[in-house]
């Protein structure tokens, strides 16, 4: 989509700190990091949020694949204690960049809410 900053990233238009990317997904450094480590999962396809995803839809699929490559990715970063998911949903959700994406954070205990 032609002016998302995540799709830029996943072209290759702005500049980032890649960690995994194969024919669905795109995964790399928060450039904010709320934790030791703190990546993004993106799906190469442009969608808003969880809000565009339903039980039967093409977007179901790039959602499930970015939650099946979360621990083999997260063990590679050597998140062996544990981390948190997060995908944030709309302006209460606090969700800043409009296209979905799931964070994991880790590398310290964290408190339940983060800052
Ligand atoms: P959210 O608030 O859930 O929409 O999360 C968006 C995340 O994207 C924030 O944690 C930002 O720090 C991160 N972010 C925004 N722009 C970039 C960028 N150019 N490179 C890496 N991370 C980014």
């Amino acid at each position: 989509m032609d002016n998302c900053i995540f799709c830029k990233i996943i072209a290759g238009e702005i500049p980032s700190k890649k960690v995994y990317e194969d024919d669905k997904i795109f995964v790399f450094h928060d450039i904010n990091p709320i934790a030791p480590v703190h990546i993004l999962f993106l799906p190469k396809i442009h969608m808003e949020s969880l809000n565009d995803i339903n039980s039967s839809n093409m977007e179901l699929e790039y959602v499930s694949h970015i939650i099946g490559k979360i621990p083999e990715i997260a063990k590679t970063l050597g998140l062996s204690d544990g981390y948190r998911t997060i995908i944030n949903t709309g302006k209460d959700g606090g969700q800043s960049v409009n296209h979905l994406h799931v964070h994991v954070a880790g590398g310290k205990k964290l408190p339940w809410f983060l800052e």
